[in-house]
This record gives C-alpha cells, structure tokens and sequence, in this order.
C-alpha cells in the first residue's frame, strides 16, 4: 500500500512503538498513508534509523517523541506538541506496555505501579488528552493493545492481568461515552506474540513454576494457544488496521481475540 491508502493525510500516535507489535501496527498505519508518530524507548540511534526507514517506504511524515508513558506531564506534553504539529490525532494506539512474573505475596510494589502507571492509567490520559480534538473532527479511531489477559488470567501475572482487565474497562466506557461522535474504540486482545516482552518473561516464569525455559516456552506458553503457534506481530497489526476502516465503523467497545484459540477454551 501507499500513501494513497485509506488513511491519508489522517495522523496516527502509537506508544510503544519502538519494537514489537507497536512497531508492527505503527508499520501497517503508515502503510495506509497514515502520518505516523513513534513512541517508546531505545536507542536513539536505533530509532532514527526506523524513523527515517518508515518515512522512506511509505512516503509519510514520522515523528518520533521520547514520552515515557508512565509520566502524566510527558503524555500530555507529547499530545500537545503532536496536535500543534498535525494537528488531531486521527487514530490513537495504546500499547506500550510491559510485563513482570511473580507470586502475588512475593510481588515487588514498584512493578505493580510501574504497571498500572504504563499498562492502564497511561491509556487513560492519552484518551482523556487526545478526545476533544477528535470530537471536534467528528472522526477517530481509539485502539488499545490489551491481552487474552484481558479476558482471563493466568497465576503470578496479578499486576499485568489487572492493568489489562482495567483497559477493557475504559474501552468500553469511552466506547459509550462517543458512540455517536464517529469515533471507535476498540482492544485488541492477542495471545502469546514473539517480542522482547515475551521472551524477557521467560526466566522468571521459569523460576515462579520451577521449570526449565524450554519447558516454559511449550508447557506453558505455546500450551495456551490451541494452534500451538505464537500470534505473529503481522497478524495484529492487520487487526489494528482494520479497525481504522469504514468497514469496522460499527465496531466499538469491543474486546478482539487473536489468541489461536486460548480464550475460546
Ligand atoms: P515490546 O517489549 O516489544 O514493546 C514494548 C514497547 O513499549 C517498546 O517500544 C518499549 O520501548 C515501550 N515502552 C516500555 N516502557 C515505556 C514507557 N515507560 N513509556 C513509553 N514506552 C515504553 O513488547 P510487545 O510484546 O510488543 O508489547 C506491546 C503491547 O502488547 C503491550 O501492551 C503488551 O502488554 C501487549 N501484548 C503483548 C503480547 C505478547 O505476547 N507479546 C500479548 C498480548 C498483549
């Protein structure tokens, strides 16, 4: 696709979009001529490159903005600086997010904030920030990256299966708030996907349930997902884009498997 796609000339922000499925949907929306802003950390160096290279291949305007997403003035200083700049925010992605593995009475409290504070409260004042320009538009998509852990839970992930239960909670109250304002809001619920965020867990999980990491990734990764194959990053980020057509106008305040089947069970 090209910058002629259906999303030309609209402005789409994707936290955590540096690696892995943010990178992926961040991809596929500049793909569909969307003006892309990127979010997340890493290596500047790194991130100049995949700035450049997405503005290249697509033939958009990328952005990159450094907010960190648990901080309350950054997301609002970001937003401002991205509707001065492009005005609207036409589709806003919620997705940077991270993970941590551990028995609920062994939990560290810092990972517990860090993770309501990145995987919940931040979508919460993105959207809080980001609406009233899209209301004024009459137009927007509202897209968050939950989890099946949105839906149900699996032990020693308190702080993650929480933070992901609450986005599907504002999902579906902001859906209602602006049903009528032509704007979407939708989660997106993806089953196990190959990212750092995963194989990071790895070690821990292995610890918390006293198996081997190769035992971790088919006993209880892969175990989950009837297809026993992981989500690929691709396959979300087709997702995604499909929710910013007018074909999926209708579609809001939705929780969207892609989990190979996990949830089905
Ligand atoms: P990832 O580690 O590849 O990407 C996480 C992104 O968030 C990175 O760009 C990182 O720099 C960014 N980030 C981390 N802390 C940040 C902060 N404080 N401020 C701004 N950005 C920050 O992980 P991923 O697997 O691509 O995860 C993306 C989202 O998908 C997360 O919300 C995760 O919970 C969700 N998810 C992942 C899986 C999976 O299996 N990988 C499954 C379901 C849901």
């Amino acid at each position: 696709m090209s910058k002629d796609g259906h999303l030309k000339d609209r402005v789409a922000l994707v936290t955590g979009s540096t690696s892995g499925i943010g990178l992926g949907i961040a991809r596929s929306l500049a793909g569909a001529g969307a003006h892309v802003v990127l979010n997340g950390f890493g290596d500047p160096a790194v991130i100049e490159k995949l700035r450049a290279g997405l503005a290249a291949e697509f033939g958009v305007e990328v952005r990159y903005f450094g907010a960190d997403m648990t901080k309350e003035d950054e997301i609002a200083g970001m937003i401002r600086d991205v509707e001065r700049e492009f005005g609207a925010i036409d589709v806003l992605v919620n997705n940077a997010g991270v993970q941590h593995v551990a028995p609920v009475d062994e939990f560290p409290v810092d990972k517990w904030n860090l993770i309501l504070a990145l995987n919940l409260s931040a979508a919460f004042h993105a959207i809080r920030l980001a609406l009233p320009a899209m209301k004024q538009k009459g137009w927007g998509r509202i897209i968050s990256t939950a989890s099946a852990h949105a839906l149900v839970a699996s032990p020693f992930k308190v702080a993650y299966v929480a933070a992901k239960h609450g986005i599907a909670g504002i999902t579906k109250t902001v859906a209602l708030e602006v049903a009528d304002k032509g704007i979407t809001v939708n989660a997106i619920c993806p089953g196990y996907v190959w990212t750092p965020l995963v194989e990071k867990q790895i070690p821990d999980t292995a610890r918390a349930r006293g198996m081997t990491e190769e035992q971790v990734k088919k006993d209880v990764i892969l175990a989950a997902q009837p297809t026993k194959e992981f989500v690929t990053v691709e396959e979300v980020a087709a997702l995604a884009l499909f929710l910013t057509t007018d074909g999926a106008r209708s579609i809001t305040g939705s929780l969207q498997s892609i989990d190979g089947g996990w949830t089905a069970a």
